[in-house]
């Protein structure tokens, strides 16, 4: 069946039991009305093949509760390639040695596949200075190292800290440690009721003392995509850095640090098809070398005695310790696989199943939709009426949909709406026309049961 354009329509699904009783019989569930647009393509212009990209992905071909898992909780983590998965057990069954350190063959092999994993980082964030990449265990830590390196050497009392109302905690709370240890001031950069950042307030907290922008590059409660780069420019007039949060931004569009000038960019492995426990940080060259180290130990230094220690170049001065080696063998197999894809046509592919999921949600009586920015991601925050976001979540459960509820670790973003707590879909390149079928037949499901 196809649309009046020729796009086709989603695949008719059972009316869910409730409704095909009330209904008087078995029917076909279409959607009536919808307030956005109708679905358009499924396949994106060059043909990204999504079955292709999911037989890769052994959990998508799994059951829970008796049922086809549909996975949108891909904001909490993204599911594994099955080549992630033998890079790590490669690693653990037959290529398990220390880094940087042995003179010995294994040694030698893993070095080289830590080294690769940095390089794939640095590809992916459109650096080629792999001095840029720090490893860390994701993008929390990230943040605390920031924190606690450059903001203690360089915050004083007064000082600004300009943080946005839609960031994760992971991008606040290590601000407001450090804020209190230097007597500085965090601001916050608020929400407009679409979910954008109002740019007039913006510009109005930017002044001298500004020394920090903390921004997200793709919220983990609205799916809004600030303009990062012009406001990166507009911080840097005023000489701060800025910090981006590209958690949930990676997976999902193609970034480039150079263009967006962004002086600290983060981001977790687990985020985007990789192993958890293994993220990275990007800083510019000039900023990094002029941190002081952040932990001591092994892997970090040139020289120590009890006189005297001098420190390795970085990014191995802000490494301390052994790190996470099979992460990163999974994390470079998962920027492999995704540089393997044709990124521009996975990322139309997330935009048309984010439009066809926005107009179908809109036909569930009673569902609100929080956030609703221009060019946002497949974030879908949404509130149910009458029924609890953790009873939302626990309903889809039985059907084997994961969806996350709760406050999504962004507490002041859920409060600008007036809110605790919510449920959350989010969407992956692996995820499809059916997935959201099942998801909305469902809600509508749990809506007549109310
Ligand atoms: N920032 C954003 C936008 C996130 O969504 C998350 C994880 N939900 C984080 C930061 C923290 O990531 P991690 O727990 O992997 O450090």
């Amino acid at each position: 069946m196809t649309t009046p354009d020729g796009f086709p329509q989603p695949t008719p699904r059972p009316l869910p039991a409730a409704l095909a009783h009330a209904a008087g019989g078995p029917r076909y569930w279409l959607p009536q009305q919808q307030s956005a647009q109708p679905p358009t393509s499924t396949t994106a212009p060059s043909g990204f093949d999504v079955e292709a990209v999911r037989r890769d992905f052994p959990q998508l071909h799994r059951e829970v509760n008796g049922r086809p898992l549909v996975w949108l909780d891909n904001g909490a983590t993204t599911l594994k390639p099955r080549q992630v998965v033998e890079a790590v057990s490669e690693h653990y069954a037959r290529e398990t040695s220390n880094v940087h350190r042995g003179a010995h063959t294994l040694a030698k092999q893993a070095t080289q596949v830590y080294e690769e994993g940095r390089q794939a980082a640095a590809e992916l964030l459109g650096t080629r200075d792999e001095g840029e990449i720090v490893f860390v265990r994701g993008t929390t830590e990230a943040v605390n190292l920031v924190a606690q390196s450059w903001g203690r050497a360089n915050l004083g009392v007064g000082d600004e800290i300009l943080v946005s109302a839609a960031e994760h905690h992971s991008n606040l709370v290590p601000w407001q440690l450090i804020a209190a240890e230097r007597r500085a001031r965090i601001r916050p950069i608020p929400l407009l009721p679409d979910g954008r950042l109002d740019q007039d307030a913006y510009r109005d907290l930017l002044g001298s003392r500004t020394r920090l922008v903390a921004l997200t590059h793709a919220s983990n409660v609205l799916g809004t995509v600030p303009p990062v780069a012009e406001m990166t420019a507009l911080a840097h007039r005023y000489g701060a850095k800025v910090l981006v949060d590209g958690a949930q931004a990676v997976s999902h569009f193609p970034v480039d640090v150079t263009e967006l000038d962004a002086d600290f960019y983060a981001f977790s492995g687990h985020k985007i098809f990789a192993p958890t426990g293994i993220g990275v940080l990007f800083g510019k060259r000039e900023l990094l070398e002029a941190m002081p180290p952040w932990q001591g130990g092994g892997n970090m230094i040139d020289s120590v005695s009890f006189g005297e220690t001098t420190y390795a170049p970085i990014p191995h001065r802000l490494e301390a310790g052994t790190g996470h080696i099979a992460g990163v063998a999974g994390l470079g197999a998962a920027l492999r696989y995704l540089a393997g894809l044709d990124r521009e046509a996975a990322t139309a592919h997330e935009e048309q199943l984010t439009a066809y999921a926005l107009g179908l949600l809109a036909t569930v009586p009673g569902l609100q939709l929080i956030g609703d920015a221009p060019g946002r991601i497949g974030v879908l925050t949404f509130l149910l009426a009458g029924t609890d976001p953790m009873a939302v979540a626990g309903a889809l459960d039985q059907q084997g949909i994961a969806v996350r509820a709760g406050h999504h670790c962004a507490q002041p973003a859920l409060a600008a709406f007036g809110l605790q707590s919510a449920a959350r879909a989010s969407l992956a390149l692996y995820n499809t026309v059916q997935d959201v079928d099942a998801l909305v037949a469902a809600l509508h499901e749990i809506q007549a049961a109310a």
